[in-house]
């Protein structure tokens, strides 16, 4: 990852990053070509933001919670918006904690955790402080989950954020790749996975009685 501060015009996407990770076609699609389709899961994640992305702030004793904050960091050239976060005055450091709100229950993979990250970065790099944890919030379950903003999240993140930032350079998308998350890929009509893996037997077929 370059030390460069990025220009407002080359910053990408926080949810480009999730993209990225549930499948690097589905990223270039949506952060390239401006693709996107609504589907269960979709729809489901963007009730819940509805009610927190309110631009609203609260203040109950010495915690102050802030909806919908905007955040950016041009030392990676990343915009978002945090669903919550928490400023609390009552101990030494003054911690900032953002927290995240998913619909479902933890994930297996690091998507949702490189989303929180990227937002602590955003916030360090926006208030001159050190996050060293975030916390998801989940309806399904109806629990919150602490997660260690440590080194390992930090490289991963970086390390995804150039990926995106590749693809959304060189406008290259992809190619698709038929993998058990398409059936529930909100993109699977306009991708056509099966399309490659087709046309792959069909050129197979046709080599076979090709002298
Ligand atoms: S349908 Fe599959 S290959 Fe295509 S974008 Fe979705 S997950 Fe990726």
């Amino acid at each position: 990852m370059s030390r460069v501060m990025h220009k407002e015009e080359e910053f990408i996407m926080i949810s480009a990053l999730q993209h990225y990770i549930y499948c690097p076609r589905q990223c270039g699609l949506i952060h390239v070509d401006d693709v996107w389709q609504e589907n269960l899961y979709t729809t489901r994640g963007n009730l819940l933001h509805e009610k927190v992305d309110t631009d609203t702030y609260e203040t109950r004793g010495n915690i102050k919670t802030v909806r919908g904050l905007r955040i950016h960091s041009y030392k990676y050239g990343i915009v978002g918006r945090c669903d919550v976060v928490e400023f609390n005055n009552s101990t030494k450091e003054n911690t900032v904690l953002p927290v995240e709100y998913k619909a479902g229950k933890p994930k297996n993979d690091f998507s949702d955790k490189i989303q929180l990250c990227a937002q602590a970065i955003c916030l360090e790099e926006m208030l001159s402080v050190k996050i060293k944890r975030a916390e998801f919030y989940y309806a399904k379950i109806r629990r919150r989950e602490k997660i260690e903003i440590d080194e390992e999240l930090r490289k991963i993140t970086s390390d995804t954020i150039t990926a995106v930032r590749e693809i959304v350079d060189n406008k290259k998308i992809p190619r698709e790749e038929y993998s058990s998350k398409c059936k529930n890929c909100s993109l699977q009509q306009i991708c056509q996975p099966k399309l490659l893996n087709r046309r792959k037997v069909e050129n197979y077929i046709k080599g076979l009685y090709t002298p």
